[in-house]
């Protein structure tokens, strides 16, 4: 029996909107389909904009709930969804192990075809999306054995860096502030060369942005205009990964979704 368990580890609610949707959705109605989500944290120390109605104290609990809802706005809640509770801005603190070991756990229950998580770039270089990916890596190596019909596929979500340029451009011709990518907190792109996973995105970019407006606390971060739905549908035509696991043979051909090719 082949095996459709798509397990996504990220750091904060939020980063799943952009981070795999597009996937999600256009494998959303497939009987043997699973979705296995884990967030390192709610996101409690997120930016509270004047007059939302949140505190410090309850911005974790919001999220997740804004989260949750997101997911059913898209029309796919997940099978599994997992918050580990480590401290938004502070999962590079916790001992490795701790963090590696609860991923651990929860994968191998899962035994998932495919695990999505972020690269050492972080899409943002942000420290905790650094930290989970690293963590996620370690535990997919851990558990990847020729004896499971999981772990076939380790993917990194990332831009382009064409893509990153091209954005960025566009960023600057209107005005807005552009990303500099040796910052911390700012996009950047990994060498085009390194993508190996290119998704399609463009039936299903309703429901991408259904899920992404529901993140009500933070959609003064996520977007520029978060009134502009054209400009969100644009930004969601495309995922991209590359694959980290396993080791990409030089001139192979590109994947169109995450689990092409495999049994
Ligand atoms: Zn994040």
């Amino acid at each position: 029996m082949r095996n459709r368990t798509l397990a996504c580890v990220f750091a904060h609610p939020d980063d799943d909107a952009y981070g795999a949707a597009g996937s999600v959705a256009l494998h959303a109605d497939e009987a043997d389909f699973r979705f296995v989500l884990v967030h390192a944290t709610s996101g409690e120390l997120g930016d509270i904009r004047e007059g939302f109605p949140a505190t410090r104290q309850t911005l974790g609990a919001v999220r997740r709930a804004e989260d949750e809802a997101a997911w059913r706005a898209l029309g796919r809640a997940p099978d599994r969804h997992e918050w580990l509770g480590l401290p938004d801005g502070g999962v590079a603190g916790v001992p490795f192990e701790q963090v590696v070991s609860a991923v651990v756990q929860v994968l191998d229950e899962e035994d998932p075809a495919v695990v999505v998580t972020f690269g050492p770039d972080g899409v943002f270089g942000h420290p905790d999306h650094i930290a989970i990916g690293a963590a996620t890596d370690a535990a997919f190596a851990r558990l990847r054995s020729p004896d499971r019909s999981g772990f076939q596929r380790l993917a990194h979500g990332a831009v382009p860096q064409t893509v990153f340029e091209r954005w960025n451009r566009q960023r600057d011709e209107l005005g807005l502030f552009t990303f500099d990518p040796t910052q911390t907190y700012h996009m950047r792109g990994i060498p085009d060369e390194q993508i190996g996973i290119t998704v399609d995105c463009r039936e299903v970019t309703g429901r991408i942005v259904a899920g992404l407006r529901e993140h009500r606390s933070q959609l003064h971060v996520m977007s520029d205009d978060p009134t502009d739905g054209d400009q969100w549908e644009r930004r969601v035509r495309r995922e991209w990964y590359a694959v980290a696991w396993p080791e990409p043979r030089p001139g192979a051909p590109m994947l169109t979704d995450l689990f092409d090719g495999l049994g």
